[in-house]
């Protein structure tokens, strides 16, 4: 695992010391030392806030997969945009920048910056589905947790994968993902996976 630099104030650098950062005294910046959680020094991580997705309302995807760990049922969430969504399309040149509108729904994987207040929102309907560190990413992302033994459950298993818990390719498969709206604008920072219309209707009509 690369080491994680932390973005601390001057002002704060006695509570991240004591919450587990350590000082480069050549680069004279704190970062998180290897085998310790690094949950409670989230706030000084650098993410990128960079915003290339919004809407003006989305979805809250549920379904359930399996753990690879204990291995037990567990519930998965993700979430998914209706169509009318907008995506930055990025020009090579930065001033050809634009949103575009997408008419097909997506659902969002590696969610890397999410703007309030959908991490309140998240926290209180979904506790499990929350930020954290994967290796194979080496980024930070918004991911799902074993509801039994706690353990990290990628995007890569839940959501990119055809036919995964979160990526319905049938009826069959979209009728055991249960959506509710959330009628709040989202902006956010990550990947998308488009999904066809008639199947985020059958998720619709499963609710
Ligand atoms: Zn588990």
């Amino acid at each position: 695992m690369p080491r994680i630099d932390l973005n601390v104030p001057f002002h704060e650098k006695d509570e991240a010391k004591a919450l587990g950062a350590r000082w480069d005294p050549q680069r004279r910046l704190w970062y998180v030392p290897d085998n310790i959680d690094s949950s409670p020094l989230l706030k000084w991580i650098p993410v990128s806030q960079s915003p290339n997705i919004r809407a003006a309302s989305y979805f809250l995807a549920e379904a359930t997969r399996g753990c690879w760990r204990c291995p037990s049922q567990t519930r998965v969430f993700g979430i998914v945009l209706p169509p009318g969504h907008e995506v930055l399309y990025v020009d090579d040149d930065p001033t050809g920048d634009h949103w575009e509108v997408a008419d097909e729904p997506t659902m969002l994987s590696y969610i890397a910056f999410l703007a309030d207040p959908i991490p309140a929102r998240l926290s209180n309907l979904a506790p499990l589905y929350r930020i954290d560190y994967s290796q194979t990413t080496e980024s930070f992302y918004w991911m799902n947790h074993c509801d039994r033994c706690g353990v990290k459950l990628g995007d890569f298993d839940t959501i990119e994968e055809f036919g995964a818990a979160l990526n319905p390719t049938t009826a069959e498969e979209a009728a055991r993902v249960r959506i509710r709206e959330l009628s709040e604008p989202l902006l956010a920072s990550c990947g998308s996976n488009t999904c066809g219309l008639e199947l985020f209707d059958h998720m619709r009509r499963c609710r």
